[in-house]
Order: C-alpha cells, then structure tokens, then sequence
C-alpha cells in the first residue's frame, strides 16, 4: 500500500525553487561529441559577462577547419558545437556592451584574442599567441544562436546580404596575403582551382593585381617548368602543391602560403635552395576591408554559393564539401527567416 506524500513534509523554501524556476531554454545545434557529430539540443547560450552579445545566426557557411574539426584533425573542446563563419542579428547585449544594438545585423571575427598577453596589451590583437577560436575552442554558430565577446562583433551595413556577410571570414583570410608585399606588375601564380583561388583571384583584381595567372593543377603543368613566377599563392598546401611552387617560383621569389593545413608539410631543402625562396605564411587581413569589398560589390561570392542547408543535412552537405571544394555550402536553422 502507498500512502499519499505528507505536504507538511515539504520544505516551503524547496518547493518556491522549483515551482518559479524556468525551464532552460534549447536551441538546435550541430554538435562534435567524443568522436560523433549529430544535431541535438543544447542549451541556449546565455551572456556570460556584461561584455558578451548574443546573436541569432542568420547563415553559416562551412569550411574546411569545420570539416578538420568535425574529423578530429584538429583538436576541440568536447563537446563542441562546430563553425566560426556566420551572419546574425544582435539578441541580447551585457550591461556594459555601447558597440552594438539589440536588432543589429553583424557578423563576427571567430579568431577571439586573450585580451591579457604582451601582444593584447599592445593591441597586436591578431598576433596573440592564447588566441581562441569559434567552433574549436569554444561553441560555434551551426546552431540558432552564439554568445561572443562584443569586441569580436563587426556591424554590418544594410546592403549588404546574409550570404556575402557570411563570407566575410574567408575574405579577410584571403586578404592576408597582401602582407607579403608583393607588387602589381611583378608576375603571380595562384595555385589550384577551386573556390579559394577564385575568390583570390577576384580580391588581387579588386587591388589592381592583374599580371596573374590561376594554374590549374591538371592541366597547366607545363608552367612550373619556367621558374618565372615572381610569387606564387598557394590555396591547398600539400608536400605536392609545395613541390610545384618551388619549381614555378623564380630565385629570391615568394611563396605565399595562407591555406590552414593541419597536416605536417615536408620541406625539400634540396629543391629549395636553388631557388633561395621567400616564404611568407599569413593568417588574417583586416575584416572591414573584407566586409567593404563585399558591400560594394568589387567582389562577388554568389557564383561561389552552394546553397543552403538545414542542420539536419549535415552528412551530405559535409561528404559533397569533401569532395569538391567548388563552392560553399551554408547551413540555416531558419531563425531569423
Ligand atoms: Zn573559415
Ligand atoms: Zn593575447
């Protein structure tokens, strides 16, 4: 026999927690858990300080670090949810946010420096060696909502689209390569080509670059053999997409290499020092001048669109993005459509 629970029994001050506590609330969210990647609910993330915003994501586009992540090439925090390239809308601001407004549209920089080392406090934020990023080290924008740090936030002008402010991370990758300093009328390869040597061809275009040739790696290969290039860009760093840079390269030329690959590379110092190269590695250039040339149209990321996804789509949009690299998929929990 049961007998019925004594309400006296029950401690007032237990009973007034749970009877005024909210239920959490959960958003969708493409998650990497111990070696699985699925979409599931996770919490929604709340500000962490009154300098964090939290934005709705509008659309993420996806790429190769997320695929990297997602395949635990690169290692994570865990559980992570995966993506660092989105367009939002400002949700909800800390206390002592003044840079942005609940409403606005943004996209963010997903490289999110420690604000405490010597480089921070000398303000050479992008050279900081603590450096965290979205979809890695912390939880990323495959999901209907990201809490960041306002300081990362970039507003975003009206005119430009979702779609072109999603891409405003790889222009800015892509724009790193302009510190290697090479000039308008010197003679450039960029190697490979797929949706990246696209985009850098359009972005050296929009600065005037226009002595430059994109070397299909099939079927241009009598072109390494002259030793003409002055620099060569690389867009897929493989031992065998270096290999063929050394050889295109002219003595004292530059290799400019800028893709993120997680792999080790083999130097052949035999090769290399014949042609005696300049190796300029590059992270980021300036994410506003990205975000300009995007707003004003001098490039165009459209023909560079794959189309976009739901979360749920995942393992065929993630199989497709392995296997070509043609052009960009999004993914879109539809939260501000
Ligand atoms: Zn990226
Ligand atoms: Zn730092």
């Amino acid at each position: 026999m049961t007998t019925a629970p004594n309400p006296t029994s029950i401690k007032p001050g237990v009973f007034r927690t749970h009877a005024t506590r909210l239920p959490r609330l959960r958003m969708k969210a493409l998650v990497r858990d111990g070696n699985q990647v699925s979409v599931q609910l996770m919490p929604r993330p709340e500000l962490t300080d009154a300098r964090s915003v939290v934005v709705r994501v509008t659309v993420a586009g996806l790429c190769r670090t997320d695929l990297y992540a997602a395949d635990g090439k690169i290692k994570t925090i865990d559980p992570v949810i995966l993506g660092h390239e989105f367009s939002g809308v400002i949700d909800e601001i800390g206390a002592e946010v003044d840079n942005v407004k609940v409403g606005q549209r943004v996209t963010v920089n997903p490289n999110l420096p420690c604000l405490n080392c010597q480089y921070c406090r000398a303000n050479a934020f992008d050279t900081c060696q603590n450096s965290t990023f979205l979809g890695v080290d912390r939880c990323g924008c495959f999901a209907e909502f990201i809490c960041v740090p306002a300081g990362t936030i970039l507003p975003l002008p009206d005119t430009i689209s979702d779609l072109a402010a999603a891409y405003t991370e790889p222009v800015a990758a892509s724009l790193a390569v302009l510190k290697a300093g090479f000039r308008r009328e010197e003679k450039g390869m960029i190697y490979g080509n797929n949706r990246f040597s696209q985009l850098m061809e359009q972005i050296l275009r929009a600065y005037d670059f226009n002595n430059i040739t994109v070397f299909d790696t099939i079927t241009d290969r009598g072109l390494l053999d002259d030793s003409s290039f002055d620099y060569v860009i690389e867009t897929m760093l493989t031992n065998e997409s270096l290999s063929d840079m050394v050889r295109a390269i002219r003595p004292g030329g530059k290799m400019v290499l800028k893709s993120r690959q997680y792999d080790p590379i083999d130097l052949n110092m035999t090769s290399l020092l014949k042609k005696e190269p300049v190796m300029h590695i590059v992270n980021y250039g300036s994410f506003s001048e990205a975000i300009e040339l995007l707003t004003t149209g001098k490039i165009n990321v459209e023909s560079l669109v794959d189309g976009i996804y739901d979360l749920e789509d995942y393992k065929q949009v993630f199989a497709t993005a392995r296997n070509k690299e043609s052009l960009k998929p999004f993914f879109s929990t539809g939260a501000n459509r």
